[in-house]
């Protein structure tokens, strides 16, 4: 078959077209519209879902490199000229242009009805062409995205008319001269092409001076009334509910909403199968357009609108959770989509969001953050760039800093570069009745699908979790305490991070050895939380403290020896040795956590360190026995005692320096904890959160990178001692992460010292998020 009617863009006789970027839904539906036209058709895309991969083979689109017989190659904006496929259609002088320039020539010789504007095109394109299909006008067309059900996205059709999405984003639009234009909307996108509004404006005007026939614009759209008032031809109409294509939605459900129509619409009513404001303001211009075309309008057109994917597309819905997934990237439309899902919401609506190009993000932060804000919990995904190289201001980052300065008290969750592990926190965050959205126009529904599917297999997780607990209660007795779910932010001194799945206060060595040797689940030992960041999503795994009256015993033995319970403050440690007259734990005085803890991290201060004072420890071994290591057979050193990176330390006998008087004691006291409240913050911290590098300080690297007073939404580098990140009330785990990221960074690059952690992060590894 001769390909018809031969576009002028071809210098040569044309016949088959090599597609690049094939899998997105600008190149896609273009390639089977090409198909359909006649051009035998190639594509390739360096993402391609077998979906797409499929229906590219219903419609006789090979996938694969530019094959040897290639008259031409088409691609998307976002291939860069350094793509392997550009470069081997540049080496082999082949013709390369743009998505937006093919169309516009293989639709010359049509009456062509344009569907323009900045939100909502998509939506309204399709439901013009479900319209022209149910009511048998067969118009050709070719859809920017893809139907929710088999329609398919391009036809060739067969009567003169050809319906299309025209995208304004790469200046194409330029060469399009419509019969009909229907505008949705318009609003200031693209920054990286339109530099300013009156640019995007004049490239609306000019279209609008080319079309033919009739301009549909929105009654409200301000700026479309501006960009026609100075036209003389064509005619200029509106839609909308005070439009000359009038409509008001009376009700909505299951799904449908019954619009009733006036003014120039010859019908009263439609049924639409669609939901909200918006939707019933494209369903007029839809029809409005179906009308200037000619076609007969009748009720029902609209009543089985299949709806377009990413379209609010709803992942999931039972009564415990609702996932979403939508389109939307520009802040009209999110700001659009978030308060349609807050009257949706039952309880909270969680939005994860991947910002779509750093142009875009960089030019329209202050109004995303502002949209975002209507989340009850923000998840923030690194931005997908589209091909587009870095612009300064626009990474998630900086979305993140401008939402911590404008909504301080959202939770906001960015993890940059490790966007799985934020997701995976979020599995942990969802509470029954949760609406869950993932908005953006990258491969954030990829993401979403994935996630989902981890949902569900955490949904048999929780429930393995419940067994557990169970069969833990079965095994301990009763003045053992086992919970579920309990949050340990309280439990810290940092006050930050999510629940344990089990968590236990066992209250005899019987009961603690049960525990010890469940095998199946992992386990992590909590001391007074005073050196550690637990993650916001919580700890996969049981939680033990020793926070039972049992494993705070204090007992002099004689000859200056005590016996000491782990689950001891050091605090009340060093209050009972006064007491007795014992000296030498005084530098333990103002370390806020208890002696279990302070074994493990070898804790020191003033000079002094933990195992100064021990003479031997008890522990008992993750298979449940309790062994008696004297310090001679420990191995000991700068914040840490390997024996105990495994077991659990049950107490410990410790030796004083000498008897003294218990008011010199007190006294000594008295000096350290002066020094202490001169040279630490008061805010909630977990102490310090770098270790010294050999030779220096790490308070001091930090100060003299003039990081002091550093903030990332409620986590402050302190101005009192750099090397403590304190809460300054709303701190998540995420902020102080990032601040820990950023002030590493930033003394590497000042200082050339690569920063280690001392404080630990609960349940997870740092090289895991640093
Ligand atoms: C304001 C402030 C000041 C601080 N000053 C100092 C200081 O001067 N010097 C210093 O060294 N530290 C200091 N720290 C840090 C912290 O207090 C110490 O590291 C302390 O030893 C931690 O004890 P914890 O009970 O809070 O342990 P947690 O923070 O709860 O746990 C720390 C680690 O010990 C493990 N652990 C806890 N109990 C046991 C146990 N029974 N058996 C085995 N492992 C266990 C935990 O699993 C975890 O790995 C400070 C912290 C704050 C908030």
């Amino acid at each position: 078959m001769r390909p018809a009617p031969q576009p002028r863009l071809f210098e040569r006789d044309v016949r088959s077209v090599h597609c690049v970027g094939v899998g997105g839904m600008g190149v896609g539906p273009l390639a089977i519209y090409l198909a359909q036209l006649g051009f035998r058709v190639s594509g390739e895309d360096d993402a391609l879902t077998e979906e797409m991969r499929a229906l590219l083979a219903r419609e006789r689109v090979t996938v694969g490199s530019i094959p040897t017989e290639c008259d031409f190659v088409v691609h998307s904006s976002a291939i860069a000229k350094t793509h392997p496929a550009y470069v081997a259609a540049v080496a082999r002088r082949l013709p390369l242009v743009r998505r937006g320039e093919l169309l516009a020539e293989v639709m010359r010789e049509k009456k062509l009805v344009a569907v323009c504007g900045s939100h909502g095109k998509t939506t309204t394109t399709a439901m013009l062409i479900t319209a022209l299909r149910r009511a048998n006008f067969s118009a050709g067309y070719v859809l920017g995205g893809l139907f929710a059900d088999d329609t398919p996205p391009a036809r060739a059709g067969s009567n003169e008319w050809v319906v299309a999405e025209i995208d304004e984003s790469d200046g194409t639009i330029d060469r399009f001269t419509p019969e009909l234009t229907v505008a949705v909307n318009l609003d200031w996108d693209h920054p990286d092409h339109y530099r300013q509004l009156a640019d995007l404006e004049a490239t609306f005007v000019a279209l609008f001076g080319r079309t033919r026939k009739a301009v549909l614009i929105s009654d409200v759209c301000a700026l479309s009334t501006r960009a026609t008032a100075q036209l003389k031809s064509p005619q200029v109409i509106t839609f909308g509910r005070s439009g000359g294509y009038r409509v008001n939605l009376l009700s909505e459900a299951d799904g449908s909403m019954k619009l009733s129509l006036n003014g120039l619409f010859p019908i009263k009513q439609a049924v639409v199968q669609a939901m909200g404001d918006f939707n019933a303001s494209n369903s007029a211009a839809a029809l409005a357009a179906a009308h200037l075309m000619g076609v007969e309008l009748s009720e029902n057109l609209l009543a089985q609108y299949p709806g377009v994917r990413r379209r609010q597309s709803v992942l999931h819905a039972t009564p415990d959770l609702t996932v979403i997934e939508d389109y939307a990237h520009h802040p009209a439309e999110i700001r659009a989509l978030l308060t349609s899902l807050r009257r949706r919401a039952k309880t909270r609506l969680l939005v994860v969001f991947q910002p779509h190009r750093f142009s875009r993000t960089a030019q329209f932060k202050a109004e995303f953050a502002a949209a975002l804000a209507q989340a009850d919990r923000l998840y923030l995904l690194d931005v997908y760039s589209a091909g587009e190289a870095h612009v300064e201001g626009g990474t998630t980052a900086d979305l993140y800093a401008e939402l911590r300065r404008n909504a301080p008290a959202l939770h906001v969750a960015y993890y940059p570069g490790h966007g799985a592990f934020m997701l995976d926190g979020l599995k942990s965050d969802i509470k029954s009745g949760d609406l869950v959205v993932f908005v953006g126009a990258g491969d954030i529904d990829q993401q979403a699908r994935e996630w989902l599917e981890l949902v569900e297999q955490q949904v048999s997780l929780m429930k393995r979790w419940d067994s557990q607990a169970e069969m833990l209660r079965a095994r301990v007795s009763a003045a053992t305490k086992i919970k579920r779910e309990e949050i340990l932010a309280e439990k810290t001194t940092m006050r930050v991070g999510g629940p344990a799945r089990i968590y236990a206060e066992p209250a005899t060595t019987e009961d603690l050895s049960g525990e010890a040797k469940a095998r199946a689940i992992e386990i992590f030992i909590l001391g007074r939380g005073s050196n550690l960041i637990v993650p916001d999503e919580g700890v996969e795994g049981l939680v033990i403290s020793l926070g039972h009256a049992a494993w705070q015993t204090f007992e002099p033995m004689g000859n200056g020896r005590v016996w000491v319970g782990a689950g001891l403050r050091l605090k009340n440690l060093c209050g009972l040795a006064t007491k007795a007259g014992l000296n030498g734990f005084e530098f333990l005085e103002g370390i806020p956590g208890n002696v279990g803890g302070a074994l493990r991290m070898n804790a020191g201060a003033m000079g002094g360190w933990m195992f100064d004072v021990v003479e031997e420890i008890q522990l008992m071994t993750r298979e449940g026995d309790v062994r008696i290591l004297k310090k001679a057979d420990l191995h000991v050193g700068y914040r840490h005692c390997d024996e105990l990176q495994e077991a659990i330390a049950l107490g410990a006998l410790i030796r004083s320096a000498s008897a003294s008087e218990s008011e010199a004691i007190a006294r000594q006291i008295d000096v350290y904890r002066d020094k202490r409240v001169k040279s630490q913050p008061r805010e909630p911290s977990a102490g310090c959160v770098f270790k010294n590098p050999e030779g220096d300080s790490a308070g001091r690297l930090i100060d003299a990178a003039g990081l002091k007073g550093e903030r990332v939404g409620g986590a402050e580098v302190s101005t009192v001692h750099a090397n403590f990140i304190v809460n300054r009330g709303n701190a998540t785990s995420s902020d102080i992460i990032e601040l820990m990221r950023r002030v590493r960074a930033r003394v590497e690059e000042t200082k050339g010292v690569r920063l280690e952690p001392e404080v630990l992060l609960y349940g997870k590894e740092w090289r895991d998020v640093l």
